[in-house]
């Protein structure tokens, strides 16, 4: 497993290369003594069904796992909610508008993006779309189409944190 800390050399306070591992999520400068967390960001993630319960998965237009599957969602951004984060991912990725966001559970999950490793807490939200005609996909989504619970290839679903909770929403009937 890659450490966030493993691409930092030098303390970003001061510049100083006095600056190492202090506990599991903490690198400290003996120069200055400031004290670096790396701490989990946020994600959400949309299970959008239609009237069959198919649940809607995308193409990934961008790396980390490009051209794999994924849930729609993103990064929840500085001061927003989660369910606000919901609303204006799928804006962005799908151009829709959404009705109810419902918390589902969360799951850890990484994403090594630039050579530096994300942790982040991937809350999953099962969603209801008022018109799902309206899908256009943009962003980092390149395409987007519903699969029947039995016809989705879990090998092409990119990340391990979506391949788990897929299973689970679909063991569980979460959809
Ligand atoms: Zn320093």
């Amino acid at each position: 497993m890659t450490h966030p800390f493993e691409t930092f050399r030098y303390c970003p306070q001061c510049g100083s290369a006095l600056f190492g591992h202090h506990d599991l999520r903490s690198n400290m400068c003996r120069q200055c003594g400031f004290l670096f967390y790396a701490n989990c960001a946020s994600a959400v993630a949309a299970v959008i069904t239609d009237s069959e319960k198919r649940i809607l998965l995308c193409t990934r237009a961008e790396e980390p796992q490009k051209g794999m599957l994924d849930l729609p969602g993103g990064f929840v951004e500085f001061d927003e909610t989660a369910e606000e984060a919901v609303r204006r991912e799928l804006h962005e990725e799908l151009g829709i508008e959404v009705h109810d966001v419902c918390y589902l559970f969360s799951r850890p999950n990484r994403y090594t993006y630039s050579g530096y490793t994300v942790h982040t807490l991937d809350l999953f939200f099962r969603v209801t779309v008022d018109d799902l005609g309206d899908i256009c996909c943009a962003d980092d989504v390149k395409e987007a189409r519903f699969f029947s619970a039995n016809d989705i290839d879990f090998s092409m679903i990119g990340f391990d944190s979506m391949k788990t909770a897929l299973r689970k929403v679909i063991d569980e009937g979460l959809i």
